[in-house]
C-alpha cells in the first residue's frame, strides 16, 4: 500500500490565565506542536507528532518546512509499511542505499534538534497508519502489552512551599499514587527547593510516590548537595539535576546519588542515550518520541534501558499522539514503569482527541483503539492551525 500524500500543520494554542503555569521557562501562554498526516492509497491516514520545544510554547515553522520540504519527497510513493525502510531515509537521505548496503546509519546533517523532530512526526505517522491498514493497534503490532497496567505520574507541581502541598493533594485526589514537582532555579536556591520537597512530602504523607524535576537547572555542586539532603524525603527519582548535555557533570552527581537520576527528554538518539549509559549518569530513561525519532528510535532506546537493567518512563509533555505513543511503549518494553500525565494546560493533549485517562490503583490501562487509538478531532485543528 503507498503513501500518496504527507502534510502537516503547526497548532498554537493559546492558554487561559487560568490554565497557564510559571517556572523556570517563565509563564507559559502557548501549547504549540505539529500535527502530521500521512495518506495511504485506500483512503487512510496516519497522524504523528513533531515538538518544537520540551516544554509547551515554541515556534514550529522550521519542523514544518523541514517535513514538507525535505521529508515529503522521501515518503511519497514509498510503501506504507515500509516503517524501518523509510526511517532510514529520512535518516540517512541522499546515502540512504549506501546505510541500507552496509548495515551503518550514515546521517546527512539533520541528526538532531528539529530535523530529528520532524523525522519522529512522520515516524510516529507511518506506525499509526501501518497499524491502522492491518486493523489492529501499534501495541500489537509490537507484540502486545508486558503488564496488565502501567504506573502514571501526575506532573505538576509549581506553586511556592506554601502551597505545593495543596497542589499536589489535588493531584493525589485524582487518582494518583506518585507526583512529581519541579524544583531548581525557580526557587533561587537549593535550600528553597527542599524546604518545598519537605512540605511536598509532608503533606502527601509516606505513601505516594513523589519525584522532582530541576530541567537541568542546578550546577553540580547543588545538584550533589540537593539529592545528598533529599534522600530523606524517599524520592523515587531527580530529574535532570543538571543539564544533560554535562555528561561528566550528571556522572559525577549520579556516582553520589541515594536517589534514581532521570534525564533524556530533549535527547534526540538512541545514540544520545547510549551516552548517557556509557557514562554512567543515568539511572531513568525519559526520551520523548516526538523529539527523539519516533516510535522506530524509542524502541531502540527502550532496548537500550532492558539491556542495562535501566528504567524507561517516556516523556510526556505534548499532544495526545506522542501521549497514547508513549503508552504505548511503556506498555509493550519490559522496562517501562511509568507514563507522565502533564498537569499543567494542555488543549492538544485533553481536547484535540478523547484520549482514556481513567485510573485504576494509580495506573493506566493499555491504549485502545486502531493505530495508537486517536481520533483526532478536524474542529480543533481547524481552529488552532497557525502560519498556514
Ligand atoms: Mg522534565
Amino acid at each position: 500500500m503507498k503513501v500518496v500524500d504527507l502534510n502537516c500543520h503547526w497548532l498554537r494554542c493559546p492558554l487561559e490565565a487560568s490554565r497557564q503555569h510559571v517556572s523556570d521557562f517563565g509563564r507559559i501562554q502557548w501549547f504549540d506542536g505539529v500535527l502530521v498526516e500521512i495518506m495511504a492509497e485506500d483512503g487512510s491516514v496516519g497522524y504523528g507528532e513533531a515538538k518544537p520545544a520540551v516544554g509547551s510554547a515554541g515556534d514550529a515553522s522550521g519542523i514544518v518546512s523541514i517535513i514538507r520540504n525535505e521529508l515529503r519527497p522521501l515518503i511519497v510513493g514509498s510503501s506504507a509499511f515500509d516503517i524501518g525502510r523509510n526511517w532510514g531515509r529520512m535518516h540517512n537521505g541522499v546515502r540512504a542505499p549506501l546505510a541500507e548496503r552496509f548495515g551503518r546509519a550514515m546521517p546527512i546533517l539533520g541528526r538532531r534538534g528539529v530535523h530529528a523532530s520532524a523525522i519522529a512526526g512522520v515516524d510516529l505517522a507511518l506506525w499509526d497508519l501501518a497499524a491502522k491498514a492491518r486493523g489492529m493497534s501499534v501495541l500489537a503490532m509490537l507484540g502486545g502489552a508486558c503488564r496488565d497496567r502501567i504506573p502514571a505520574y501526575a506532573s505538576g507541581g509549581w506553586a511556592p512551599v506554601d502551597r505545593i502541598g495543596e497542589e499536589l493533594g489535588h493531584y493525589a485526589s485524582a487518582g494518583f499514587c506518585a507526583v512529581k514537582m519541579r524544583v531548581g532555579a525557580m526557587d533561587g536556591s537549593v535550600e528553597k527547593s527542599l524546604a518545598r520537597v519537605a512540605a511536598a512530602r509532608r503533606s502527601l504523607g509516606p505513601d505516594c510516590a513523589l519525584m522532582v524535576d530541576a530541567h537541568g537547572t542546578m550546577n553540580v555542586a547543588e545538584a550533589r548537595r540537593f539529592v545528598a539532603r533529599a534522600a530523606e524525603f524517599s524520592l523515587a527519582f531527580v530529574e535532570e539535576p543538571v543539564l544533560s548535555d554535562d555528561r561528566a557533570g550528571l556522572s559525577m552527581v549520579r556516582a553520589h546519588s541515594p536517589v534514581a537520576i532521570a534525564a533524556g527528554e530533549s535527547e534526540a538518539s538512541s545514540a544520545d542515550f547510549a551516552e548517557l549509559i556509557r557514562a554512567e549518569a543515568i539511572d531513568v530513561l525519559q526520551p520523548d518520541l516526538a523529539i527523539a525519532g519516533g516510535l522506530s528510535e524509542g524502541l531502540r532506546i527502550a532496548a537500550l534501558a532492558f539491556a542495562h537493567r535501566l528504567a524507561l518512563a517516556p516523556h510526556c509533555w505534548g499532544s495526545a499522539i506522542s501521549f497514547q505513543a508513549a503508552r504505548t511503549l511503556a506498555f509493550a518494553s519490559p522496562a517501562g514503569t511509568y507514563v507522565e500525565v502533564p498537569m499543567g494546560g494542555a488543549p492538544l493533549l485533553r481536547e484535540m482527541a478523547k484520549v482514556d485517562f481513567r485510573l485504576e490503583g494509580g495506573a493506566l490501562a493499555p491504549p485502545t483503539g486502531l493505530g495508537f487509538g486517536v481520533e483526532i478531532d478536524p474542529e480543533f485543528v481547524r481552529r488552532y492551525t497557525h502560519g498556514d
